[in-house]
Protein backbone atom coordinates (compact mmCIF):
# COMPACT_ATOMS: atom_id res chain seq x y z
CA UNK A 1 0.00 0.00 0.00
CA UNK A 2 0.75 3.93 -0.84
CA UNK A 3 1.16 6.24 1.36
CA UNK A 4 -1.12 8.41 -1.16
CA UNK A 5 -2.44 7.91 -4.50
CA UNK A 6 -3.07 10.39 -6.63
CA UNK A 7 -6.21 9.56 -8.80
CA UNK A 8 -7.31 11.35 -11.50
CA UNK A 9 -11.49 11.80 -10.98
CA UNK A 10 -12.33 12.34 -14.35
CA UNK A 11 -13.92 15.31 -16.34
CA UNK A 12 -17.27 15.66 -14.23
CA UNK A 13 -19.94 11.99 -15.12
CA UNK A 14 -19.59 10.54 -12.03
CA UNK A 15 -19.75 7.61 -14.26
CA UNK A 16 -16.10 8.07 -15.35
CA UNK A 17 -14.29 7.77 -12.46
CA UNK A 18 -11.94 4.66 -12.98
CA UNK A 19 -12.78 1.05 -10.62
CA UNK A 20 -8.90 1.39 -9.17
CA UNK A 21 -10.31 5.00 -8.32
CA UNK A 22 -13.50 4.24 -6.69
CA UNK A 23 -12.10 1.33 -4.87
CA UNK A 24 -9.01 3.51 -3.30
CA UNK A 25 -11.78 6.36 -2.45
CA UNK A 26 -13.69 3.89 -0.28
CA UNK A 27 -10.99 2.84 1.75
CA UNK A 28 -8.70 6.22 2.21
CA UNK A 29 -8.68 7.84 5.73
CA UNK A 30 -8.34 11.10 4.35
CA UNK A 31 -9.68 11.93 0.72
CA UNK A 32 -8.14 15.48 -0.54
CA UNK A 33 -10.08 16.68 -3.56
CA UNK A 34 -10.10 19.82 -5.76
CA UNK A 35 -12.33 21.87 -7.24
CA UNK A 36 -12.77 20.32 -11.02
CA UNK A 37 -13.69 16.82 -8.87
CA UNK A 38 -17.19 16.13 -8.52
CA UNK A 39 -18.32 16.27 -5.57
CA UNK A 40 -20.23 12.84 -5.64
CA UNK A 41 -17.56 10.85 -4.95
CA UNK A 42 -17.18 11.76 -1.46
CA UNK A 43 -20.01 10.14 -0.41
CA UNK A 44 -17.74 6.80 -1.62
CA UNK A 45 -15.65 7.36 1.14
CA UNK A 46 -15.85 5.52 4.33
CA UNK A 47 -17.53 6.56 6.94
CA UNK A 48 -15.70 8.40 9.46
CA UNK A 49 -13.09 9.57 6.99
CA UNK A 50 -12.19 12.93 7.18
CA UNK A 51 -12.98 15.00 3.63
CA UNK A 52 -10.36 18.33 3.12
CA UNK A 53 -11.45 20.58 0.17
CA UNK A 54 -8.61 22.40 -0.90
CA UNK A 55 -10.27 23.50 -4.62
CA UNK A 56 -8.80 26.06 -7.06
CA UNK A 57 -11.06 27.84 -9.56
CA UNK A 58 -9.28 29.71 -11.75
CA UNK A 59 -7.13 32.45 -9.63
CA UNK A 60 -9.17 31.65 -6.57
CA UNK A 61 -6.95 29.48 -4.70
CA UNK A 62 -8.12 27.78 -1.42
CA UNK A 63 -4.98 26.44 -0.62
CA UNK A 64 -2.25 27.58 -2.48
CA UNK A 65 -0.07 24.48 -4.29
CA UNK A 66 3.00 24.80 -2.01
CA UNK A 67 0.48 24.32 0.62
CA UNK A 68 -1.65 21.84 -0.09
CA UNK A 69 2.11 19.48 -1.05
CA UNK A 70 2.75 20.39 2.90
CA UNK A 71 -0.52 18.92 3.98
CA UNK A 72 -0.13 15.62 1.84
CA UNK A 73 3.24 15.28 2.86
CA UNK A 74 2.23 15.80 6.98
CA UNK A 75 -0.73 13.71 7.15
CA UNK A 76 0.52 10.65 5.60
CA UNK A 77 3.33 10.98 7.83
CA UNK A 78 0.86 10.67 10.77
CA UNK A 79 0.34 7.46 8.65
CA UNK A 80 -3.24 8.18 7.24
CA UNK A 81 -3.74 6.78 3.46
CA UNK A 82 -4.46 9.20 1.28
CA UNK A 83 -6.77 9.59 -1.64
CA UNK A 84 -5.90 12.96 -3.55
CA UNK A 85 -8.56 13.54 -6.14
CA UNK A 86 -7.87 15.37 -8.51
CA UNK A 87 -9.73 16.97 -11.69
CA UNK A 88 -9.46 14.69 -14.99
CA UNK A 89 -6.02 13.01 -15.27
CA UNK A 90 -3.53 13.81 -12.44
CA UNK A 91 -0.55 14.14 -14.97
CA UNK A 92 -2.42 16.39 -17.96
CA UNK A 93 -2.13 19.82 -16.72
CA UNK A 94 -2.61 19.10 -12.78
CA UNK A 95 0.31 19.53 -10.88
CA UNK A 96 0.35 16.10 -10.18
CA UNK A 97 3.83 15.44 -11.13
CA UNK A 98 5.37 18.19 -8.15
CA UNK A 99 2.55 16.78 -5.60
CA UNK A 100 4.83 13.35 -6.52
CA UNK A 101 7.74 15.28 -6.44
CA UNK A 102 7.31 16.13 -3.30
CA UNK A 103 6.11 12.97 -1.69
CA UNK A 104 9.19 11.41 -2.87
CA UNK A 105 11.50 13.94 -1.72
CA UNK A 106 9.82 13.68 2.02
CA UNK A 107 10.14 9.72 1.85
CA UNK A 108 6.68 8.59 0.87
CA UNK A 109 5.41 6.34 -0.88
CA UNK A 110 2.61 7.23 -3.63
CA UNK A 111 0.52 5.76 -6.83
CA UNK A 112 -1.00 7.04 -10.07
CA UNK A 113 -4.92 6.63 -10.69
CA UNK A 114 -4.75 7.85 -14.47
CA UNK A 115 -8.39 9.42 -15.13
CA UNK A 116 -10.12 10.27 -17.75
CA UNK A 117 -8.72 13.51 -18.97
CA UNK A 118 -11.21 16.51 -20.25
CA UNK A 119 -9.24 17.32 -23.11
CA UNK A 120 -10.68 13.52 -24.70
CA UNK A 121 -13.44 13.16 -22.74
CA UNK A 122 -15.15 16.89 -23.26
CA UNK A 123 -15.07 16.81 -26.98
CA UNK A 124 -16.14 13.29 -27.12
CA UNK A 125 -19.13 14.14 -25.28
CA UNK A 126 -19.87 17.36 -27.68
CA UNK A 127 -19.30 14.48 -30.69
CA UNK A 128 -15.89 15.23 -31.82
CA UNK A 129 -13.30 12.52 -31.50
CA UNK A 130 -10.10 13.98 -30.95
CA UNK A 131 -8.55 11.91 -34.09
CA UNK A 132 -9.90 10.29 -36.49
CA UNK A 133 -8.65 8.77 -39.81
CA UNK A 134 -9.46 11.02 -42.51
CA UNK A 135 -8.96 13.95 -40.60
CA UNK A 136 -5.95 13.95 -38.68
CA UNK A 137 -2.88 11.67 -37.62
CA UNK A 138 -2.08 13.40 -34.63
CA UNK A 139 -3.54 15.14 -31.26
CA UNK A 140 -1.27 17.66 -29.06
CA UNK A 141 -2.50 18.92 -25.51
CA UNK A 142 -1.65 22.37 -24.75
CA UNK A 143 -2.33 24.78 -22.06
CA UNK A 144 -3.87 27.82 -22.62
CA UNK A 145 -2.19 29.33 -19.54
CA UNK A 146 1.36 29.55 -19.23
CA UNK A 147 3.45 28.86 -15.55
CA UNK A 148 3.34 33.29 -15.59
CA UNK A 149 6.55 32.88 -13.56
CA UNK A 150 8.37 31.65 -16.87
CA UNK A 151 10.95 33.43 -18.19
CA UNK A 152 10.62 32.25 -21.93
CA UNK A 153 7.17 30.66 -23.59
CA UNK A 154 7.51 27.71 -24.11
CA UNK A 155 5.33 27.45 -27.35
CA UNK A 156 5.84 27.05 -30.50
CA UNK A 157 3.43 28.51 -32.63
CA UNK A 158 4.67 27.62 -35.58
CA UNK A 159 4.27 24.00 -35.19
CA UNK A 160 1.10 23.96 -33.78
CA UNK A 161 -0.25 25.88 -36.79
CA UNK A 162 1.51 23.98 -39.29
CA UNK A 163 1.31 20.56 -37.77
CA UNK A 164 -2.51 19.78 -38.80
CA UNK A 165 -2.81 18.32 -35.72
CA UNK A 166 -5.52 18.60 -33.71
CA UNK A 167 -4.77 21.07 -30.77
CA UNK A 168 -6.65 21.01 -27.88
CA UNK A 169 -5.92 23.59 -25.09
CA UNK A 170 -6.78 23.87 -21.44
CA UNK A 171 -7.30 27.00 -19.95
CA UNK A 172 -7.50 28.50 -23.09
CA UNK A 173 -10.89 30.26 -22.77
CA UNK A 174 -9.69 33.85 -21.03
CA UNK A 175 -6.55 33.66 -23.90
CA UNK A 176 -8.42 33.12 -26.78
CA UNK A 177 -8.03 35.62 -29.05
CA UNK A 178 -4.36 35.40 -28.54
CA UNK A 179 -3.94 31.72 -29.02
CA UNK A 180 -6.31 32.04 -32.26
CA UNK A 181 -3.94 34.63 -33.60
CA UNK A 182 -1.01 33.12 -32.95
CA UNK A 183 -2.45 30.31 -35.23
CA UNK A 184 -3.34 32.09 -37.77
CA UNK A 185 -0.28 34.63 -38.37
CA UNK A 186 1.56 31.14 -38.20
CA UNK A 187 -0.12 29.56 -40.96
CA UNK A 188 -3.19 27.48 -40.03
CA UNK A 189 -6.16 28.22 -42.02
CA UNK A 190 -8.60 30.97 -40.63
CA UNK A 191 -11.07 28.79 -41.49
CA UNK A 192 -9.75 26.01 -39.41
CA UNK A 193 -12.73 24.29 -37.73
CA UNK A 194 -12.62 25.49 -33.74
CA UNK A 195 -14.78 23.84 -31.16
CA UNK A 196 -15.35 25.20 -27.26
CA UNK A 197 -16.77 22.77 -24.56
CA UNK A 198 -17.96 23.91 -21.20
CA UNK A 199 -18.26 21.38 -18.11
CA UNK A 200 -18.07 18.60 -20.82
CA UNK A 201 -19.35 15.73 -19.73
CA UNK A 202 -21.84 17.16 -17.07
CA UNK A 203 -25.36 17.84 -17.07
CA UNK A 204 -24.28 21.47 -17.63
CA UNK A 205 -22.33 20.86 -21.03
CA UNK A 206 -22.28 23.42 -23.32
CA UNK A 207 -20.68 23.79 -27.03
CA UNK A 208 -20.25 25.79 -29.60
CA UNK A 209 -18.46 25.38 -33.12
CA UNK A 210 -16.46 28.09 -35.17
CA UNK A 211 -13.63 29.00 -36.81
CA UNK A 212 -10.13 30.20 -35.96
CA UNK A 213 -10.64 33.77 -37.46
CA UNK A 214 -14.50 33.91 -35.97
CA UNK A 215 -14.26 32.40 -32.28
CA UNK A 216 -12.29 34.70 -30.41
CA UNK A 217 -15.29 37.07 -30.62
CA UNK A 218 -18.22 34.44 -30.91
CA UNK A 219 -17.07 33.08 -27.50
CA UNK A 220 -17.05 36.28 -26.08
CA UNK A 221 -20.34 37.41 -27.68
CA UNK A 222 -21.77 34.15 -26.33
CA UNK A 223 -20.06 34.42 -22.86
CA UNK A 224 -18.17 31.72 -22.82
CA UNK A 225 -16.17 30.95 -19.46
CA UNK A 226 -13.92 28.51 -18.24
CA UNK A 227 -14.20 25.53 -17.47
CA UNK A 228 -14.07 24.97 -20.97
CA UNK A 229 -11.44 23.04 -23.31
CA UNK A 230 -10.75 24.74 -27.07
CA UNK A 231 -10.40 21.84 -29.71
CA UNK A 232 -9.22 23.28 -33.04
CA UNK A 233 -8.74 20.87 -36.30
CA UNK A 234 -11.05 19.65 -38.67
CA UNK A 235 -12.05 16.86 -36.33
CA UNK A 236 -14.77 19.24 -34.99
CA UNK A 237 -16.92 19.41 -38.43
CA UNK A 238 -17.61 16.08 -36.80
CA UNK A 239 -20.07 17.96 -33.94
CA UNK A 240 -22.86 18.07 -36.01
CA UNK A 241 -23.45 14.73 -36.93
CA UNK A 242 -21.94 12.86 -33.96
CA UNK A 243 -23.25 14.94 -30.94
CA UNK A 244 -25.16 12.32 -29.21
CA UNK A 245 -24.62 13.89 -25.38
CA UNK A 246 -26.35 16.93 -26.02
CA UNK A 247 -29.28 15.06 -27.77
CA UNK A 248 -30.33 14.19 -24.25
CA UNK A 249 -34.17 15.58 -23.84
CA UNK A 250 -33.75 17.15 -20.56
CA UNK A 251 -30.08 18.06 -20.71
CA UNK A 252 -29.39 21.01 -18.27
CA UNK A 253 -32.63 20.90 -16.76
CA UNK A 254 -32.44 20.78 -13.03
CA UNK A 255 -34.75 18.30 -11.26
CA UNK A 256 -35.04 18.30 -7.71
CA UNK A 257 -35.96 15.07 -5.73
CA UNK A 258 -37.44 15.47 -2.72
CA UNK A 259 -37.97 11.64 -1.86
CA UNK A 260 -35.70 9.80 0.96
CA UNK A 261 -32.06 9.37 -0.38
CA UNK A 262 -32.79 6.16 0.21
CA UNK A 263 -35.14 5.26 -2.18
CA UNK A 264 -34.02 8.06 -4.91
CA UNK A 265 -31.54 6.29 -6.40
CA UNK A 266 -33.20 4.82 -9.39
CA UNK A 267 -35.00 7.96 -10.22
CA UNK A 268 -32.18 10.00 -10.00
CA UNK A 269 -29.91 7.88 -12.34
CA UNK A 270 -32.83 7.59 -14.42
CA UNK A 271 -33.02 11.34 -14.63
CA UNK A 272 -29.18 11.38 -15.09
CA UNK A 273 -29.61 9.67 -17.89
CA UNK A 274 -32.16 11.59 -19.92
CA UNK A 275 -29.54 14.34 -18.81
CA UNK A 276 -30.95 16.17 -15.93
CA UNK A 277 -29.01 18.25 -13.27
CA UNK A 278 -30.40 16.14 -10.19
CA UNK A 279 -30.33 17.94 -6.61
CA UNK A 280 -31.35 16.14 -4.08
CA UNK A 281 -33.67 17.32 -1.67
CA UNK A 282 -34.49 14.58 0.38
CA UNK A 283 -37.01 15.16 2.59
CA UNK A 284 -38.04 12.08 4.74
CA UNK A 285 -35.63 9.72 6.42
CA UNK A 286 -36.38 6.49 7.05
CA UNK A 287 -35.75 4.74 10.50
CA UNK A 288 -36.14 1.08 11.50
CA UNK A 289 -38.32 1.17 14.32
CA UNK A 290 -36.56 1.28 17.34
CA UNK A 291 -38.37 -2.09 18.56
CA UNK A 292 -38.33 -4.93 17.01
CA UNK A 293 -39.90 -7.79 18.88
CA UNK A 294 -43.61 -6.89 16.75
CA UNK A 295 -41.83 -7.53 13.58
CA UNK A 296 -39.99 -11.12 15.36
CA UNK A 297 -43.32 -11.96 16.24
CA UNK A 298 -45.13 -11.52 13.46
CA UNK A 299 -42.47 -13.86 11.55
CA UNK A 300 -42.69 -17.15 13.66
CA UNK A 301 -46.36 -16.97 13.12
CA UNK A 302 -47.13 -15.96 9.06
CA UNK A 303 -47.87 -19.13 8.33
CA UNK A 304 -51.07 -18.31 9.72
CA UNK A 305 -51.85 -15.59 7.31
CA UNK A 306 -53.30 -16.30 3.63
CA UNK A 307 -51.93 -12.82 2.29
CA UNK A 308 -48.92 -10.72 2.41
CA UNK A 309 -48.94 -7.25 1.28
CA UNK A 310 -46.71 -5.01 0.57
CA UNK A 311 -47.05 -1.46 0.02
CA UNK A 312 -43.32 0.17 -0.78
CA UNK A 313 -39.96 -1.23 -1.56
CA UNK A 314 -38.80 0.04 2.17
CA UNK A 315 -41.66 -1.99 3.43
CA UNK A 316 -39.88 -4.75 2.00
CA UNK A 317 -36.21 -4.38 2.66
CA UNK A 318 -37.04 -3.52 6.34
CA UNK A 319 -38.88 -6.87 6.45
CA UNK A 320 -36.16 -8.18 5.17
CA UNK A 321 -33.55 -6.92 7.40
CA UNK A 322 -35.97 -8.69 10.25
CA UNK A 323 -35.83 -12.18 8.21
CA UNK A 324 -32.12 -12.11 7.59
CA UNK A 325 -31.78 -11.18 11.18
CA UNK A 326 -33.68 -14.24 12.51
CA UNK A 327 -31.26 -16.15 9.97
CA UNK A 328 -34.21 -17.15 7.70
CA UNK A 329 -34.71 -16.49 4.19
CA UNK A 330 -37.52 -16.41 1.81
CA UNK A 331 -38.73 -19.77 2.29
CA UNK A 332 -40.72 -18.25 5.59
CA UNK A 333 -43.37 -17.23 2.58
CA UNK A 334 -43.99 -20.80 2.09
CA UNK A 335 -47.35 -21.06 0.78
CA UNK A 336 -48.35 -17.36 1.31
CA UNK A 337 -50.11 -15.35 -1.12
CA UNK A 338 -48.71 -11.76 -1.97
CA UNK A 339 -48.89 -8.48 -3.04
CA UNK A 340 -46.91 -5.56 -4.38
CA UNK A 341 -48.30 -2.30 -4.74
CA UNK A 342 -46.97 -1.04 -7.33
CA UNK A 343 -43.70 -2.65 -9.91
CA UNK A 344 -40.74 -1.51 -8.01
CA UNK A 345 -41.96 -2.72 -4.61
CA UNK A 346 -42.44 -6.28 -7.06
CA UNK A 347 -39.19 -5.77 -8.47
CA UNK A 348 -37.56 -5.88 -4.95
CA UNK A 349 -39.71 -8.78 -3.94
CA UNK A 350 -38.60 -10.78 -7.51
CA UNK A 351 -34.68 -9.68 -5.95
CA UNK A 352 -35.14 -11.94 -2.96
CA UNK A 353 -36.72 -14.05 -5.38
CA UNK A 354 -40.20 -13.92 -4.82
CA UNK A 355 -42.67 -13.71 -7.68
CA UNK A 356 -45.71 -11.53 -6.34
CA UNK A 357 -49.11 -13.35 -7.34
CA UNK A 358 -50.73 -9.97 -7.59
CA UNK A 359 -49.26 -6.09 -8.81
CA UNK A 360 -51.84 -3.87 -9.45
CA UNK A 361 -52.37 -2.06 -12.81
CA UNK A 362 -53.22 1.61 -10.54
CA UNK A 363 -50.96 1.92 -7.76
CA UNK A 364 -53.42 3.94 -5.46
CA UNK A 365 -54.75 1.72 -2.94
CA UNK A 366 -58.44 1.91 -3.89
CA UNK A 367 -57.48 -0.37 -6.89
CA UNK A 368 -56.12 -2.76 -5.15
CA UNK A 369 -58.72 -4.25 -2.96
CA UNK A 370 -60.89 -5.25 -5.79
CA UNK A 371 -58.09 -6.76 -7.87
CA UNK A 372 -57.46 -9.00 -4.35
CA UNK A 373 -60.86 -9.67 -4.12
CA UNK A 374 -61.02 -10.93 -7.90
CA UNK A 375 -58.34 -13.17 -6.24
CA UNK A 376 -60.54 -14.66 -4.07
CA UNK A 377 -59.79 -12.33 -0.77
CA UNK A 378 -62.65 -11.86 1.21
CA UNK A 379 -64.32 -13.23 4.77
CA UNK A 380 -62.07 -14.77 6.95
CA UNK A 381 -58.86 -14.34 5.41
CA UNK A 382 -56.07 -13.13 6.99
CA UNK A 383 -54.00 -10.56 5.41
CA UNK A 384 -50.09 -9.62 7.22
CA UNK A 385 -49.26 -5.97 5.76
CA UNK A 386 -46.00 -4.97 6.64
CA UNK A 387 -45.67 -1.21 5.96
CA UNK A 388 -44.75 2.17 7.92
CA UNK A 389 -45.94 2.78 10.91
CA UNK A 390 -48.16 5.48 10.00
CA UNK A 391 -49.44 5.19 6.36
CA UNK A 392 -52.86 6.07 4.54
CA UNK A 393 -55.67 3.42 5.91
CA UNK A 394 -57.69 3.32 2.87
CA UNK A 395 -56.12 -0.09 1.95
CA UNK A 396 -56.58 -1.80 5.42
CA UNK A 397 -60.24 -0.49 6.24
CA UNK A 398 -61.22 -1.91 2.48
CA UNK A 399 -60.05 -5.30 3.11
CA UNK A 400 -61.50 -4.93 6.24
CA UNK A 401 -65.20 -3.87 4.65
CA UNK A 402 -64.60 -6.78 2.76
CA UNK A 403 -64.73 -8.88 5.72
CA UNK A 404 -61.08 -9.69 6.07
CA UNK A 405 -59.02 -10.24 8.89
CA UNK A 406 -56.08 -7.30 8.15
CA UNK A 407 -53.08 -7.15 10.57
CA UNK A 408 -51.04 -3.97 10.20
CA UNK A 409 -47.41 -4.81 10.81
CA UNK A 410 -44.84 -1.60 10.78
CA UNK A 411 -41.63 -2.49 9.96
CA UNK A 412 -40.25 1.33 9.58
CA UNK A 413 -40.84 4.91 10.85
CA UNK A 414 -40.44 7.79 8.38
CA UNK A 415 -39.60 11.50 9.84
CA UNK A 416 -38.39 14.53 8.81
CA UNK A 417 -34.75 14.80 7.29
CA UNK A 418 -33.71 17.79 8.89
CA UNK A 419 -31.57 19.92 7.06
CA UNK A 420 -30.89 23.68 5.90
CA UNK A 421 -32.57 24.60 2.66
CA UNK A 422 -29.94 27.19 2.55
CA UNK A 423 -28.56 25.16 -0.76
CA UNK A 424 -31.40 24.85 -2.62
CA UNK A 425 -32.35 28.08 -1.94
CA UNK A 426 -29.64 29.37 -3.78
CA UNK A 427 -30.19 27.32 -6.63
CA UNK A 428 -33.44 28.48 -7.10
CA UNK A 429 -31.83 31.92 -6.88
CA UNK A 430 -29.43 31.14 -9.34
CA UNK A 431 -32.35 30.28 -11.71
CA UNK A 432 -30.73 26.15 -12.05
CA UNK A 433 -34.24 24.95 -10.96
CA UNK A 434 -36.83 23.77 -13.53
CA UNK A 435 -39.39 21.41 -11.81
CA UNK A 436 -39.92 20.30 -7.95
CA UNK A 437 -40.71 16.33 -7.72
CA UNK A 438 -43.14 14.77 -5.12
CA UNK A 439 -43.23 11.15 -4.71
CA UNK A 440 -45.63 11.26 -2.03
CA UNK A 441 -48.25 13.78 0.39
CA UNK A 442 -45.38 13.32 2.74
CA UNK A 443 -42.81 14.39 0.50
CA UNK A 444 -44.86 17.55 0.21
CA UNK A 445 -45.45 18.24 3.90
CA UNK A 446 -41.69 17.49 4.77
CA UNK A 447 -40.86 19.99 1.98
CA UNK A 448 -43.25 22.60 2.96
CA UNK A 449 -41.87 22.29 6.34
CA UNK A 450 -38.10 22.63 5.32
CA UNK A 451 -39.17 25.25 2.56
CA UNK A 452 -41.46 27.47 3.55
CA UNK A 453 -44.57 27.84 0.60
CA UNK A 454 -43.62 31.48 0.46
CA UNK A 455 -40.30 30.99 -0.50
CA UNK A 456 -41.54 28.68 -3.23
CA UNK A 457 -44.04 30.89 -4.71
CA UNK A 458 -41.25 33.46 -5.64
CA UNK A 459 -39.93 31.20 -7.91
CA UNK A 460 -43.20 30.28 -9.83
CA UNK A 461 -43.67 29.76 -12.64
CA UNK A 462 -40.67 29.21 -13.77
CA UNK A 463 -40.53 26.67 -11.19
CA UNK A 464 -42.65 24.04 -12.07
CA UNK A 465 -43.76 21.23 -9.49
CA UNK A 466 -44.74 17.67 -10.59
CA UNK A 467 -46.48 15.35 -8.42
CA UNK A 468 -46.91 11.09 -8.83
CA UNK A 469 -50.42 10.94 -8.71
CA UNK A 470 -53.71 12.71 -7.69
CA UNK A 471 -53.06 12.06 -3.72
CA UNK A 472 -49.78 14.18 -3.52
CA UNK A 473 -51.21 16.43 -6.09
CA UNK A 474 -54.09 17.17 -3.49
CA UNK A 475 -51.73 17.36 -0.69
CA UNK A 476 -49.63 20.16 -2.62
CA UNK A 477 -52.78 22.00 -3.51
CA UNK A 478 -53.44 22.84 0.27
CA UNK A 479 -50.72 24.63 0.34
CA UNK A 480 -51.49 26.72 -2.81
CA UNK A 481 -49.81 25.04 -5.05
CA UNK A 482 -51.40 23.22 -8.22
CA UNK A 483 -49.33 20.17 -9.81
CA UNK A 484 -47.86 21.45 -13.46
CA UNK A 485 -47.08 18.21 -14.35
CA UNK A 486 -48.68 14.74 -12.91
CA UNK A 487 -48.50 11.11 -14.78
CA UNK A 488 -51.66 8.98 -16.47
CA UNK A 489 -49.40 6.08 -14.60
CA UNK A 490 -48.92 7.16 -10.79
CA UNK A 491 -45.54 5.00 -10.79
CA UNK A 492 -42.07 6.73 -11.12
CA UNK A 493 -41.34 5.44 -15.06
CA UNK A 494 -44.82 7.34 -15.48
CA UNK A 495 -43.27 10.67 -13.78
CA UNK A 496 -40.28 10.43 -15.71
CA UNK A 497 -41.82 10.22 -18.93
CA UNK A 498 -43.93 12.98 -17.69
CA UNK A 499 -41.07 15.47 -17.18
CA UNK A 500 -39.53 14.42 -20.12
CA UNK A 501 -42.56 15.68 -22.23
CA UNK A 502 -43.20 18.68 -20.28
N1 LIG B 1 -6.18 17.47 -14.98
C1 LIG B 1 -7.30 18.00 -15.70
C2 LIG B 1 -7.04 19.37 -16.26
C3 LIG B 1 -6.85 20.42 -15.21
S1 LIG B 1 -6.53 21.98 -15.90
C4 LIG B 1 -7.70 17.00 -16.78
O1 LIG B 1 -6.95 16.07 -17.06
O2 LIG B 1 -8.77 17.14 -17.34
C5 LIG B 1 -8.10 22.73 -15.80
C6 LIG B 1 -8.68 22.89 -17.17
O3 LIG B 1 -9.17 21.66 -17.63
C7 LIG B 1 -9.87 23.82 -17.27
O4 LIG B 1 -9.46 25.16 -17.35
C8 LIG B 1 -10.50 23.36 -18.55
O5 LIG B 1 -9.80 23.84 -19.66
C9 LIG B 1 -10.26 21.88 -18.48
N2 LIG B 1 -11.41 21.15 -17.93
C10 LIG B 1 -11.46 20.38 -16.84
N3 LIG B 1 -12.66 19.81 -16.69
C11 LIG B 1 -13.40 20.23 -17.74
C12 LIG B 1 -14.73 19.96 -18.20
N4 LIG B 1 -15.56 19.16 -17.52
N5 LIG B 1 -15.14 20.54 -19.35
C13 LIG B 1 -14.33 21.35 -20.05
N6 LIG B 1 -13.06 21.63 -19.66
C14 LIG B 1 -12.60 21.07 -18.53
Amino acid sequence: MADVYLIGAGPGDPGLLTVKGKHILETADIVVYDYLANDEFLSYAKPGAEIIYVGKKGGDHTLPQDKINELLVQRAKEGKSIARLKGGDPYVFGRGGEEAEELMEAGLTFEVVPGVTAGVAAPAYAGIPVTHRAHTTSVCFITGHEDPTKEKSGHNWAVYAQSESTLVFYMGVKNLPMIAENLISNGRDPKTPVALVRWGTRCTQESMVSDLENVAEEAARRGFKAPSIIVVGSVCSLHESLNWFEKRPMLGKGVVVTRAREQASGFAETLREQGACVHQFPTIKINPMEDCSEIRQALTEIDSYDWVIFTSVNGVRRFFAEVDAAGADSRIFGGRKIAAIGPATAEALVRRGLRPDFVPAKYVAEHVVSGLIERGVGEGCRILIPRAKVAREVLPEELRKAGAEVRILPVYETGLNEQGPEALEARLEAGEIDFVTFTSSSTVDNFFKLLPPEILKKYMPQVRLACIGPITAKTLESYGFSADIQPEDYTIPGLTEALINA
